[in-house]
């Protein structure tokens, strides 16, 4: 035997040729030994199974301020509610990641690993409740997020479902949207992000205590409740009725994020109530006037929400709570041109696909933000009105010999007239 023969060890954990039974060699006199390849083997694999069930570890690099800034490309105003969900959203995924990192901590101390077992501190889930009115970007916002994270998204729609048993949706059915959506892969779905909008609906029908029970109010509500905590759905794969033979697929929602919005119409009411009731003393008018001057939503309270008709056991499992503002004249403005694909943009890529470009006038914009205004949809108002004015160009256009189209105030209050829209009256 050579004296080179003598020394040769495992170049990562120290252990001598006979110390073990298969020793690899490298290049440049580096060996490996048994043990260490099959640890490394298990690490690689733990590895590669925290990748493909979705929970990218590269979320975890989005700071809450740069989900926020991602946000601002898309999103206008709203700036509250950007924050509290870019940080709901980030313990979210910090949570999905700790409790991953808890069950790869455990496998690699099973490995025999000396790494200590940090204290695991239990992370609740924070779903989040989203109110404000109609085509303020609520839908906007919960589809962005997960846009930004590149995680399944669904939008379900709370009016549809009943509870179980009574005609209409099961709440499982909001799983196969989201099952759809990741393609049916059911690690990914476990990652994702549910936007229900119009929670508002299903409130207690209050001071209403009927015979006939609540099934599409009170009953969605309770049927609800499990999903949002976390529990493991059965869900049928094609959507419908669960029935007896057909094959279900298990779904564990302890990591998907629940994002519950509506306009809560009315809710401003029982907070300016709670709020009069409140201000006594001497600051009472100066508050009152401070309170008068802006969006109630923003002092809105759980015992506002339970008043208005949610049950509290629902309340307690959306513990983030945050709201939208109105659009005034200058977001609505903003919105029609500035977000990355804004509407504007939208338009003119369309006429660019025809060769044409498409410009607007300013004033033309302004008057399209004023007609959106009277409609009292919130942006949503903007794409109608901007089709009623493009309409007859949009069929016009395509095939003609034309290289520009500029939309002057002429243009568009002309067309706009013309329409059914400009028979719409200010909605408040
Ligand atoms: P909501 O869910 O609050 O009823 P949506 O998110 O569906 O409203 O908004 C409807 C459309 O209006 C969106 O697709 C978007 O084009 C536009 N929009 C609404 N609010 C905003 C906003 N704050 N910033 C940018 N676009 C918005």
């Amino acid at each position: 035997m050579s004296e080179k023969n003598i020394d040769v060890h495992c170049s990562f954990c120290g252990r001598s040729k006979e110390a073990v039974s298969v020793l690899l060699a490298g290049i440049d006199g580096v060996h490996i030994c048994e043990n260490c390849v099959a640890q490394a083997r298990q690490l690689i694999e733990a590895e590669q199974a925290d990748q493909s069930s979705g929970a990218d570890s590269s979320v975890l690099l989005l700071t809450p301020r740069e989900i926020k800034s991602h946000l601002d490309q898309y999103i206008i105003g709203q700036d509250e509610a950007k924050k509290i969900l870019s940080v709901a959203v980030y313990n979210h995924f910090r949570r999905i990641w700790h409790v991953k990192s808890k069950s790869s901590a455990k496998s690699s101390n099973n490995l025999g690993s000396k790494k200590k077992e940090k204290e695991i501190v239990e992370l609740d889930k924070s779903n989040i409740l989203l109110a404000g009115p109609t085509g303020t970007g609520k839908t906007l916002l919960a589809k962005t997020i997960a846009k930004i994270l590149n995680v399944p998204f669904c939008i379900a729609d709370a009016t549809v479902l009943t509870e179980a048993g009574y005609v209409g949706e099961d709440v499982e059915s909001i799983l196969v949207r989201l099952l759809q959506a990741a393609d049916y892969d059911v690690a990914l779905a476990e990652t994702g992000i549910v936007y229900i909008d119009e929670v508002d609906k299903i409130a207690r029908k209050a001071d209403n205590p009927s015979i006939t029970r609540d099934v599409s109010g009170e009953g969605v509500q309770q049927a609800l409740l499990k999903l949002l905590e976390g529990t493991i759905a059965n869900v049928p794969p094609k959507g419908g009725r669960k029935h007896p033979d057909q094959q279900l697929i298990k779904i564990d929602t302890s990591q998907i994020l629940f994002i519950c919005g509506g306009a809560f119409d009315g809710l401003e009411k029982i907070i300016s109530k709670r709020l009069s009731l409140q201000t006594v003393g001497f600051n009472r008018n100066r508050e009152k006037e401070e309170i008068q001057s802006g969006n109630l939503l923003r002092y809105l309270q759980p015992i506002d929400l339970k008043r208005f008709g949610l049950i509290p056991e629902l309340i307690g499992r959306l513990p983030v709570i945050t709201y939208m503002d109105p659009l005034d004249h200058t977001a609505l403005r903003a919105i029609l041109t500035e977000p990355k694909n804004s509407i504007i943009r939208q338009y003119a890529y369309l006429f660019e696909l025809e060769g044409i470009k498409l410009q607007f006038e300013e004033n033309a914009l302004e008057y399209i933000v004023n007609q959106t205004e009277i409609l009292g949809l919130g942006a949503r108002g903007l794409r109608s009105v901007l089709e009623s004015i493009m309409t007859d160009a949009m069929f016009e256009m395509p095939g003609k010999k034309v290289k520009k189209l500029v939309i002057t105030l002429n243009y568009a209050t002309e067309h706009f007239l013309n329409s059914t829209l400009s028979t719409i009256k200010k909605v408040s």
